[in-house]
């Protein structure tokens, strides 16, 4: 004999109930079978609302009394034929009408019982196991309704009874002795007491109903028929990457369901675990899938981690005092209250130091329980010996369970760094004694992030997301969308990196998808986004709370940059090409560079100094590896480059400014490359990665505009006064070339000082054969003393910007 079980969803609908009948009808081929079905689907849920508001005294549980019965009525009008309909609706509404006057009855006297609300609340399974027995009758199965109560005999703890085993064995073994029926029809979850009143198992429990009469009647297999394909590593609504788990153990499997994997109610392992009988978990809506398989030692690929599940809506419960100390007993008194309340212990953590005992238990559980505890320790608390009992809300636990996690070192420091890193504050920690579980309270508004950092972890072998907020998708940002579109796969395949653009955002409009833009439509999409607000994107970022996140700042705008540190304060990593946070006073880089390392998110601008050029990373694995800098010389505006690179007597100046700014090699504002500032940024921030503290008014900049260029106000007043200086900067071109020299733009440090200007470069300079927009710099340091260290290459231009910035990402992704 087998046992199948067909939850909520299997049954919620004719359609659906036609799939679990055909499921039902394959299976009674080859065996005889008990069949246990919930309640249709959310039927539960409003027969208990309905009686709540009864109780209540509020007349709107009617509206939802007539939801229900027209669903069922509905349901018999589609499943049964026109002319087998009268009997099975004439059954149905009796019932229905004993419903309606409980519900009236609770109305009436304003009160609802423990007692009654589990009357009313085993309807659900009572209609739908009579409805889904007629119709498989209909279909042509040799098939039976039976009526669970008669069998499964419990305590008249209403609401969670327990079962009489003895008595519901006796009551089963008779049952299958005289039993005709290929195929018997059960309702889940409603049993009764042995004077006959109904009772349920708890919320859940029709599959423990299924399980209790597998034990009962041995049976080769337990099948929980359900909306997902088996026990997934974990819960697929939240981890879009879970996966079903081949082969479990029972302990795994209870642990798991213990801790909040749903698909099994946690007592249903128990009874058949005891038999050793399998559980099979499998799809109602895809049966081919092959589920997951429950047994007592499974084999196959066998992860020291098998499953990670979460419970949320947690409270912490802590009693704290030195009167704890080395005094026996208090901690069983503590425990006691709960068990006098009925209360659900979901796990327990106790210091060391025996100075504090912590507890977590379901929300709705909390308030009770603090003023029992605060009463049964009135005398300690008064004395001051134990502090009142502080209660914490809004938590959730997060539980990795596996079997042979306890052979497996380092598997709780993998898993709290890896929380750590994404900012995930863990509140208590327990680990059990068999080490089959490692359990973590964290904020409930952690947990999908939290899981999904988990799940990443352990079990998406090292394919990590990085998920990107990108502000500026103009000439850098653009190609840098282009770039990673075009990489993706590559990343993938050989980096385990999977890049997701979560959000952008231009000067007019910003777009938010949390499960990723889509790239080939980038434009469209942010065109017709909301209006952009660098407060309001900084906010929906945090609030998003995605693992792995990065802010990507592809603009020169100030205002932008001064959002960095919020970033970094909620772990998130910044990675910019505006070099303005870095060049900015000295404390304020300073403390970039320390949330950076409090907060555990990367702070990486390499962009800044020689755009796509490795000068900075070079430059700090230098000094990490105990390198020290004494010199730099470098040609760091590629914009200046271009300029001075095309600037000949048969150009004017103006005229080339005008096109290397249209070409990008220049800030938008091409008068903070033209005046030296953009230079005096890059080299203060080289001096400042080397180890020194400077500012930028440290930087002597002599600057080759005249004054009145120097005191323009926009772009245009700019480009006009480049026209009306023509003959100075020819001038500056006519001396260089009577010495045989070449103009270049140079930055230099050197003992602590920093300097740029203009330069004369002659003949046979490393600097003099700079070609376009190339950028040099040469490092003096300890280990490069006579030779320098030389970095060149293009040093300007949105495509080596942009993939300076996509490197930037990757090293983050690597690390
Ligand atoms: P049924 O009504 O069939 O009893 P439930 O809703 O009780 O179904 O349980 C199935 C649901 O359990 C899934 O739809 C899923 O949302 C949830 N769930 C939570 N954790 C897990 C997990 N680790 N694996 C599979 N399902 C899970
Ligand atoms: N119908 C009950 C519930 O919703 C029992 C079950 O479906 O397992 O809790
Ligand atoms: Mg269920």
């Amino acid at each position: 004999m087998n046992v199948l079980k067909f939850g909520g969803t299997s049954v919620a609908n004719p359609e659906n109930i036609q799939k679990t009948l055909s499921v039902v009808s394959k299976t009674a081929e080859n065996s005889k079978l008990l069949v246990v079905v919930s309640a249709f689907g959310g039927v539960t849920d409003l027969l208990l609302n309905a009686a709540d508001l009864a109780g209540k005294r509020d007349d709107s549980y009617r509206t939802i009394f007539q939801e229900i019965e027209t669903r069922h009525i509905n349901a018999v009008k589609e499943l049964i034929p026109v002319a087998n309909q009268s009997a099975v609706l004439s059954a149905v509404k009796t019932r229905l009408n004993r419903l309606e006057t409980l519900f009236e009855g609770a109305f009436m006297l304003s009160e609802l019982s423990p007692k009654t609300a589990d009357l009313i609340a085993g309807h659900g399974e009572l209609l739908s196991s009579f409805i889904i027995a007629e119709t498989a009758k209909i279909n042509g199965l040799n098939a039976a309704f039976k009526d669970s109560r008669e069998l499964v005999i419990t305590s008249n703890a209403y609401g969670k009874a327990s079962v009489d085993f003895k008595e519901t064995a006796k009551r089963v073994s008779n049952f299958v002795a005289t039993n005709k029926a290929q195929v018997n029809i059960l309702p889940g979850f409603v049993a009764s007491t042995l004077d006959g009143n109904t009772t349920t198992l708890g919320r859940g429990g029709s599959d423990y109903t299924a399980a209790i009469l597998a034990s009962l009647v041995n049976a080769t297999e337990l099948q929980i028929w359900t909306d997902v394909s088996g026990m997934y590593t974990a819960n697929p609504r939240v981890v879009k990457q879970a996966f079903p788990i081949a082969h479990i153990s029972y302990r795994e499997a209870m642990e798991l369901s213990h801790f909040g994997a749903k698909v099994i109610y946690p007592p249903t392992i128990q009874p058949v675990l005891e038999k050793g009988i399998p559980i099979w978990i499998k799809n109602t809506f895809s049966p081919d899938d092959i589920g997951t398989l429950v047994t007592d030692k499974p084999n196959g690929k066998n992860r020291p981690v098998k499953g990670i599940s979460h419970i949320e809506n947690i409270a912490l419960i802590t009693l704290e005092g030195s009167g704890m100390i080395g005094i026996p007993g208090v901690s069983k008194r503590f425990l006691e209250v709960f068990y006098q309340k009925n209360t659900n212990v979901i796990m327990i953590t106790q210091a060391s130091s025996e100075q504090s005992i912590c507890v977590g238990v379901d929300q709705a559980d909390a308030d009770a329980i603090e003023i029992a505890i605060n009463e049964a320790f009135e005398l300690e608390i008064m004395r001051k010996h134990i502090e009142p009992v502080q209660v914490e809300k809004d938590l959730a636990i997060l539980a990795l369970v596996g079997d042979r996690m306890k052979s497996h070192q380092g598997l709780s420091g993998k898993m709290f760094s890896s929380l750590g890193k994404n900012n995930v504050n863990i509140r208590a920690i327990a680990q059990g004694a068999s080490e089959k579980n490692i359990s973590a309270v964290i904020a409930k508004t952690d947990v999908k992030k939290g899981l999904n950092i988990l799940h990443e972890e352990f079990f998406e072998d090292r394919l990590k997301q990085l998920n990107l907020f990108i502000t500026g998708v103009g000439n850098v940002g653009g190609k840098l969308l282009e770039q990673i579109k075009q990489q993706q796969s590559y990343l993938n395949e050989k980096l385990r990196l999977n890049i997701r653009v979560i959000a952008l955002s231009n000067s007019r409009t910003m777009v938010f998808d949390e499960k990723g833009l889509d790239l080939d439509n980038w434009e469209q999409l942010l065109a017709n986004g909301e209006k952009a607000d660098p407060e309001a994107f900084l906010k929906r970022t945090t609030e998003l709370n995605i693992r792995n996140s990065i802010f990507v700042d592809n603009t020169a705008t100030e205002f932008i940059s001064r959002k960095y540190s919020d970033y970094l304060r909620n772990s998130i990593g910044v990675v910019t090409c505006n070099k303005i946070a870095c060049a900015d006073d000295y404390e304020n880089y300073e403390d970039l560079q320390r949330l950076s390392r409090k907060y555990g998110g990367s702070f990486l601008y390499e962009t800044n100094v020689g755009a796509g050029l490795p000068i900075i990373d070079t430059l700090n694995n230098l000094v990490a590896s105990g390198d020290e800098v004494h010199k730099i010389q470098a040609v760091l505006s590629g914009s200046l480059n271009f300029v001075f690179n095309n600037f000949d007597e048969n150009s004017s100046f103006h005229d080339v400014v005008k096109q290397a700014q249209e070409e990008g090699y220049t800030e938008p504002d091409p008068k903070i490359d033209l005046s030296g500032v953009d230079v005096a940024r890059k080299i203060l921030i080289l001096a400042r990665e080397s180890g020194y503290q400077l500012e930028l008014s440290d930087i002597e900049n002599e600057s080759f505009l005249p004054e009145e260029s120097l005191n323009t106000k926009d772009n245009d007043s700019f480009f006009a006064s480049l026209k009306t200086h023509a003959s100075s900067f020819n001038d500056l071109l006519a001396n260089a070339k009577k010495n045989n020299c070449r103009l270049k733009y140079v930055a230099q440090f050197e003992e602590g000082k920093a300097s740029v200007g203009l330069q004369q470069i002659p003949e046979g300079h490393p600097f003099y054969n700079l070609e376009g927009s190339d950028n040099i710099v040469l490092f003096y340091t300890n280990r490069y003393s006579q030779q320098p260290l030389i970095i060149k290459g293009a040093g300007a231009g949105a495509d080596v910007t942009a993939s300076g910035i996509f490197a930037d990402i990757i090293r983050i992704g690597k690390n």
